[in-house]
């Protein structure tokens, strides 16, 4: 009898899980996933069989998960993207399972380019970046390239394919008991083995699913705050060897943290629409279309504590005064009028030195959405990173609202990531565990290590 392996999500947790357990012969590998192959991703419109510029497709679920239609910027680094260092148990485990996922992504055909800077331009930055307190963090990082990641994601699918792992596709898992998935379709999975991935759009349900078995789960912080655009050639320099360049900053007011996170040199700011009708935004780069802007993310880490703990609801509260100031739609503000207490409007983009790549957007007033700490820890963190990259703080530079990264509620699991119930294991950012591409592949190796061990 083969040993059955039930993964739920193939995204980047459940398709790196799955590399690991198909060199053992003896295991059965089933992989459930609510959306379509990659290439049948359609786009809302309905227009292309294949989208990579409607912005709502970038929400879609399918083989890939949310990675595969974003820019693909693999950080190199197990500081990025969740504490990659701590859930390996050691560094070097850590760097050896990133190099074997970065080796596996050059093998399906990621670009060989690798961005770093040398160490003379990591000094020059520490040095700018040190003298107004910000902490910069050098990271090898490689670019997928959103018109890529599609082809690369469908190579690994028919390696794992061809190795025998099954794609149960368009198939949704509504519960999950201690030896079985029930699908929405009615159907029922035994398994000898789960792995739960079914990242950012799986992580409430999988956050349910597991207080209904009694496995713990914990609150994690919420980061929130704006997308920040700016003509390219003011970051040209920088992104020329860094294209992500992270920022750590402590506020002076609130003495807060806020980092830079998620740059597209010459990249497109992007919408969200989440299924309550919420929007936010975020963005991605291509490799070979340009457009004349860069776009960052500047984000407040917030955690609570009693008696609200649940950071997800207090980041929807503010997610939901911008769509609604919005009329449906994201905000954009120049930095100069945000800055002066007075709103952005339509004549006042138009005639902006910097013209917005996400067009649907309304002209408004951030301030009036966000709550004054948030505002106010954004703010200073731009008038501190304009000493390390002159041009940020121009009365033309635009802000998009809201940029929210909510995290999972972390379900907590021993060393292997299995929880308290026997061979039910979980990985990736649904799972709490990590937040990016790497860290959800390292984190289904380590699931999938895990899985070994018990069967060896
Ligand atoms: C626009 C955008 C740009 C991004 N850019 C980058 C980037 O450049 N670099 C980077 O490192 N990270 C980036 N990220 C983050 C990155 O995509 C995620 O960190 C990563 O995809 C997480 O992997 P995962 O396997 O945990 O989850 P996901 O990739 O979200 O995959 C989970 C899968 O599970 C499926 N699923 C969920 N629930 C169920 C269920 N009940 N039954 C069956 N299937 C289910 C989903 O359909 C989905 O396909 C970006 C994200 C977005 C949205």
């Amino acid at each position: 009898m083969p040993i059955r392996v039930v993964i739920i999500g193939a995204g980047a947790a459940g398709l790196f899980a799955a590399y690991e357990l198909c060199q053992l012969k003896k295991l059965e590998i089933k992989i459930v996933e609510e959306g379509p192959d990659v290439d049948k991703r359609n786009c809302a419109s309905k227009e292309h069989a294949v989208c990579l510029k409607c912005d709502p497709c970038r929400m879609l679920c399918g083989v890939g998960g949310a990675g595969a239609y974003s820019s693909g910027l693999l950080n190199l680094d197990p500081h990025i993207g969740g504490d990659l260092a701590e859930l390996a148990g050691s560094e070097q485990r850590a760097q050896k399972l990133i190099e074997k996922i970065d080796s596996i992504f050059l093998k399906h055909g990621a670009p060989q380019e690798v961005f770093y800077p040398n160490e003379e331009k990591i000094a020059e930055i520490q040095r700018l970046a040190g003298s107004v307190g910000i902490r910069f963090i050098p990271v090898r990082q490689r670019l997928i390239g959103t018109e890529n990641a599609p082809k690369i994601i469908k190579s690994i699918q028919e390696y794992l394919e061809k190795k025998g792992v099954q794609f149960l596709l368009n198939q949704r898992v509504i519960e999950i008991t201690p030896n079985t998935v029930k699908l929405q379709n009615g159907n029922e999975i035994q398994f000898d083995f789960c792995l739960a991935a079914p990242g950012r759009s799986g992580m409430h349900w999988l956050a349910t699913q597991m207080e209904k078995l009694k496995v713990e789960t914990k609150y994690l912080p919420v980061d929130i705050g704006v997308r920040v655009e700016v003509p390219a050639f003011i970051m040209d320099h920088i992104c020329q060897f860094e294209r992500d360049p992270k920022f750590h900053i402590f506020t002076t007011t609130y003495d807060d943290f806020v980092r830079s996170f998620c740059t597209n040199h010459r990249g497109y700011v992007v919408q969200e629409v989440y299924d309550d009708g919420t929007v936010a935004v975020n963005g991605h780069s291509f490799i070979t279309e340009k457009s004349q802007n860069t776009n960052f993310a500047l984000l407040v880490r917030v955690a609570l504590t009693h008696p609200l703990e649940d950071t997800s609801a207090y980041g929807k509260s503010i997610v939901q005064a911008c769509t609604t100031l919005g009329g449906g739609k994201p905000l954009v503000q120049r930095l100069g009028d945000i800055k002066r207490g007075r709103r952005s409007t339509e004549e006042k983009i138009k005639k902006n030195i910097i013209q917005p790549t996400l067009k649907n957007t309304t002209a408004g007033d951030i301030s009036m959405a966000f709550p004054h700490r948030i505002l106010t820890d954004i703010l200073e963190a731009i008038e501190r990173l304009d000493r390390v990259i002159p041009g940020i703080e121009s009365n033309n530079t635009l802000l998009y609202a809201p940029e929210i990264k909510y995290s999972a509620k972390q379900i907590v699991t021993n060393e292997h990531l299995e929880t308290s119930i026997e061979n039910l294991f979980v990985a990736g950012d649904g799972a709490g565990q990590t937040r990016g591409i790497i860290g959800a592949a390292v984190s289904g190796m380590i699931a999938a290590h895990g899985i070994i061990q018990k069967v060896a």
